[in-house]
């Protein structure tokens, strides 16, 4: 195998935020009740299954995942860091600091949280590691060449602490540093090891913040 997805696939059962709508995938028309096709009516919030973060999420004036070029979600640098987290943990600068980071393009962190996604899915909802502030921004200050930051958690924000989630997106999108960061978020990261690069495939929605988003991996 050259590629495999790195992002879950879609459906009514997939855990969203506590706050978002459930998705919803019914059928419209369908061939059991003689229709000459199949068609469903598809509802999700944007926030839902595993997806990218641009920054419009938060920032009014951000910018928005349809205006990315694909080489902007083409990485050929990326790095998967194994960095094991408990409930409600977060992770910080010291889990990076022993590691090389030079040219690294895209981060993944692998707290092992992923395994609750279908196991313990209250859990993986509400007591999820998180991303500190303070490591997205030494992130942004030191390591230039990365412009994308994934987890495979609900989201970079911890469930319980809020307020420092928002603060983490906000660190992530501001304009003081440079170019932003894109975020993905419930990544599927079980049982990869080395990739050789990584692609966000976001759905082609305009107008809206962030999307969905299919990731693949080449394996090395
Ligand atoms: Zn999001």
């Amino acid at each position: 195998m050259k590629y495999r997805t790195l992002s879950y696939p879609l459906s009514h059962q997939s855990p969203v935020h506590k706050e978002l709508l459930k998705p919803s995938i019914k059928p419209n028309s369908q061939i059991s009740d003689g229709k000459k096709y199949k068609s469903y009516l598809i509802q999700v919030e944007n926030h839902s299954g595993t997806h990218v973060d641009a920054p419009a999420h938060i920032l009014p004036e951000g910018k928005k995942i349809a205006d990315y070029h694909p080489d902007e979600l083409i990485f050929t640098d990326p790095l998967i860091l194994e960095c094991p987290k408990e409930d409600n943990e977060f992770i910080t600068r010291e889990d990076i600091e022993k590691v090389d980071l030079d040219g690294v393009d895209c981060l993944f962190f692998r707290t092992g949280f992923g395994r609750y996604r279908e196991l313990d899915t209250e859990r993986y909802l509400t007591q999820n590691p998180g991303v500190s502030p303070e490591l997205v921004s030494f992130i942004r200050k030191n390591h230039p060449s990365i412009r994308c930051l994934g987890t495979d958690t609900i989201s970079i924000s911890s469930y319980q602490k809020a307020d420092l989630g928002i603060q983490a997106h906000l660190n992530a999108f501001q304009d003081s540093w440079g170019e932003a960061l894109l975020l993905v978020e419930d990544l599927n990261l079980e049982d990869v090891d080395r990739v050789a690069e990584i692609l966000v495939i976001p759905w082609q929605l305009e107008s809206v913040d962030s999307a969905p988003c299919t990731v693949l991996a080449r394996l090395e």
